[in-house]
């Protein structure tokens, strides 16, 4: 297997239209990205593989879709306005900026300047709702979508039957002012999170920490990231956050090293404590069986969906060779594929056009799937092993005759012939 480098596969997304650098046509944006026809159909795949693995496929977890911008004493009691802060640091001389906690040295890595004092840079953004711009006015971009849950702990418990233990899910855009964002999708200051808060009976946490790290470690394996390449790592007591009572990350192993996927905490009881405080509503929660009032303890997976694309891209990509012919395929999960066929015709006349083309049709009602007719039928099979197409349908002469098509398989490079009218349900099978 072809170790994937991050230019090789940065280049990929751009050419095939996974993602574009954002602002491109005025000189782009530092680390702002758009996602391209394909990429969005990735990210979105990544985002509903999550919503069906921690709300959907669950009878404990329900989801909500929070407002992005909050009520600024959310980010007081959530601790942000005071410490959602990363120590920064100039060079004196080339006036570059650092993150203290990534220097190795006490001088410039770039090019060896004296560097200022550390100070704490908050990284919210920062902005007015409504005309005034005063400080009565001042709001957030929410650098979390975690604090939306807590804030609708009551709405959520008074709508619904839900009994402890239980969940709430969000997906949704966080924004963060990162002093040193870059690795294309790794970090960005604007990024799409998938967060669950899963609420438990203090004492039961210990038991559901594990519960949430087995389970989502899974996630990722399900969904073809190697083993070998995924680990989890516990936080030593000194990197715990003070409210943290245990924490892990998920993390990967990206070309430029081990960095963190998913980050999982037992966040105990402290965030709904901070908010009864703050707001004076009562955030308790009643056990009608035992008779008892308590704050749950929360587990919480948060996971990033661009960092997890990047890294279901970084481990699909290979390169290998094809009759004699060097090919780039994106060995992706089905799941997660952007199209989940393409349907070509051998030939462009003798009614394979038209035949290819009615199955395209009856097919798109089921699948997200391509058509393409241009090009040698070698040169279309590659085209879609580059943008992880796992199945090709194929109209060819025998078709004509008997009602059947070719079925190859990306990975497998096998082809079996399927009776055209049985295709939705073989891919169906396939695709799992
Ligand atoms: P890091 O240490 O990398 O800055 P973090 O520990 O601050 O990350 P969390 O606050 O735990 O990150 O956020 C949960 C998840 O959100 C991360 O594991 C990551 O997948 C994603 N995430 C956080 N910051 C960014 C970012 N700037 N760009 C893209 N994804 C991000």
């Amino acid at each position: 297997m072809a170790a994937a480098t991050m230019e090789k596969v940065v280049n990929l997304c751009k050419r095939r239209g996974f993602v574009f650098p954002g602002s491109e046509i005025y000189g782009g944006l530092g680390s702002s990205l758009d996602y391209g026809p394909l990429g969005v159909e990735l990210k979105r795949n990544v985002k509903d593989a999550w919503w069906r693995a921690v709300v959907t496929g669950r009878d404990d977890v329900v989801g909500i879709d929070a407002a992005l911008i909050m009520h600024p004493a959310v980010w007081e009691a959530s601790g942000h306005l005071a410490g959602f802060t990363d120590p920064l640091v100039d060079c004196r001389n080339c006036k570059q900026r650092f993150r203290a906690d990534d220097l190795q040295g006490t001088t410039c890595p770039a090019c060896g300047g004296e560097l200022t004092e550390a100070r704490q840079f908050n990284l919210m953004f920062k902005t007015f709702v409504g005309p005034m711009e005063d400080t009565a006015h001042v709001a957030y971009l929410r650098p979390e979508t975690a604090q939306g849950i807590f804030v609708n702990f009551r709405n959520v418990v008074e709508t619904s039957r839900l009994k402890i233990p239980f969940g709430i899910a969000q997906i949704g855009k966080s924004f963060r002012n990162e002093i040193t964002p870059g690795n294309f999708l790794f970090r960005t200051r604007e990024f799409e999170q998938m967060e669950l808060e899963f609420f438990v009976r203090p004492g039961d946490d210990d038991s559901w920490f594990e519960h949430w790290r087995e389970e989502r470690l899974r996630w990722y394996t399900d969904l073809g990231l190697s083993a070998e390449r995924l680990r989890v790592r516990p936080h030593g007591a000194d990197e715990l956050a003070h409210y943290a009572k245990a924490c892990c990350d998920v993390e990967y192993r990206f070309p430029f090293g081990w960095a963190e996927l998913e980050g999982i905490a037992n966040r105990t009881d402290f965030d709904l404590r901070r908010h009864a405080e703050h707001s004076g509503k009562d955030l308790s929660y009643f056990d009608d069986e035992r008779r008892e009032r308590f704050v749950p303890y929360v587990i919480e997976p948060s996971a990033g969906a661009d960092r997890s694309t990047l890294a279901f891209l970084l481990d699909a990509y290979d390169e290998d060779e094809v009759e004699g012919e060097p090919r780039i395929v994106l060995r992706l999960h089905p799941k997660l594929a952007p199209y989940k066929a393409a349907v070509f015709p051998l030939l462009r006349k003798d009614g394979q056009p038209e035949r290819a083309r009615r199955i395209y049709d009856a097919l798109r009602r089921h699948f997200p799937v391509d058509y393409d007719q241009a090009g040698s039928i070698g040169k279309r099979y590659r085209r879609q092993d580059e943008v992880g197409t796992p199945f090709g349908i194929t109209v060819d002469h025998q078709t004509m005759q008997d009602g059947t098509v070719t079925l190859r398989d990306r990975d497998a490079m096998s082809q079996v012939r399927v009776a055209e009218d049985r295709v939705v349900e073989e891919l169906r099978a396939r695709i799992g």
